[in-house]
């Protein structure tokens, strides 16, 4: 009788804080520098996500190291919902990609649902004298040695695919990484980098103004609509095979209680459905995610599957970060 009673009472002081959360604004960490795709997802995904969450969301950008310092910070917050992490593929390549890496992309995070999927492209520096692909295909083989390849660190998006392009050519190019796309494109724009990969929510605009050179889509599939309809894929202009897509997804730490998982994980439904967001993020080629992968268990499911999907490819390309 005592015990059932104490439970009770216990259970009832808990259950306020849950039905309460949240209380104060949520701060999401999104493992890059302001401005780059990975940035624009959690942006628009934190505007939409306001109403059916019923806090604010304030992002944090803890770039470096390709994503991997942001999402230990993640990693290690107090499991209570009030720290959460934005991240992309760099989840299922980080593994592979180091020797070692100070947390368990399975193990240590609640999974809180997929946002979404990004194609890549292929874009150069404005200057370079190559228009098309098979032209700069022609210009790398002439300049083999000299290329610079930028990137936003071993993890990232634009590293993957830049690794799998040069494992596709079977030449290696100098790369340079930054603290995400966003500084890179700048130096991109300005020259002082010559290719690199990156997300069609961070390119789209740059390639429409005529800022860069865009030279392939690196995913599947052409768009079917919008200002990159027209750009070929990487299959087509010879890269036979090359497909990489790019998603995004929310974890916080393990240990989150299970109420507050799916109170977040009903509000993202909800936000993922929101017209304004899923406007702005179609707008730019990314595709909303709405089967089974918005579930926390669909989206570990998900990841579970492209961790042992990436890993053999990633070791084949050959590359390893400490
Ligand atoms: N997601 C990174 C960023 O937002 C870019 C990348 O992963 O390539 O800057």
């Amino acid at each position: 009788m005592r015990i059932s009673f104490l439970l009770a009472a216990g259970l009832a002081a808990c259950l306020p804080a849950l039905a309460a959360y949240p209380d104060k604004p949520v701060t999401v960490i999104v493992p890059f520098t302001a401005g780059g795709p990975t940035d624009k997802v959690a942006r628009d995904l934190a505007e939409a996500l306001r109403k059916p969450l019923g806090a604010t969301i304030i992002i944090e950008n803890v770039g470096g190291v390709g994503g991997t310092l942001g999402a230990n910070r993640v990693a290690k917050a107090a499991p209570d919902g009030y720290t959460l992490l934005l991240h992309h593929i760099g989840m299922a390549t980080a593994p592979a990609l180091y020797r070692t890496l100070p947390y368990k992309s399975l193990e240590d995070f609640e999974y809180l649902g997929l946002v979404n999927e990004v194609p890549m492209t292929l874009i150069g520096r404005p200057t370079l004298p190559a228009n098309n692909y098979a032209e700069l295909a022609r210009w790398l083989e002439a300049n083999k040695g000299k290329v610079n390849l930028a990137n936003a660190g071993v993890g990232s998006a634009s590293h993957l695919c830049g690794l799998l392009y040069q494992s596709a050519l079977k030449t290696e190019m100098t790369t340079v990484p930054y603290k995400g796309t966003a500084p890179a494109m700048n130096d991109l724009l300005g020259s002082q980098v010559d290719i690199m990969c990156d997300q069609t929510t961070n390119t789209t605009g740059q390639i429409e103004a005529g800022k860069v050179k865009a030279y392939a889509l690196m995913s599947g599939k052409r768009l079917a609509s919008g200002p990159l309809a027209k750009l070929p894929t990487a299959d087509e202009s010879g890269l036979k095979g090359f497909n990489l897509t790019i998603w995004h997804g929310v974890y916080a730490p393990k240990g989150t209680p299970k109420a507050v998982v799916e109170k977040f994980n009903a509000a993202l439904r909800v936000a993922l459905k929101e017209a304004e967001f899923t406007k702005r993020q179609e707008a730019l080629g990314a595709v909303i995610v709405g089967d089974d992968r918005v579930t926390p268990a669909g989206h570990k499911k998900f990841v579970e599957a492209e961790i042992n999907k990436l890993t053999p490819i990633i070791k084949a390309a050959g590359q390893y970060a400490d």
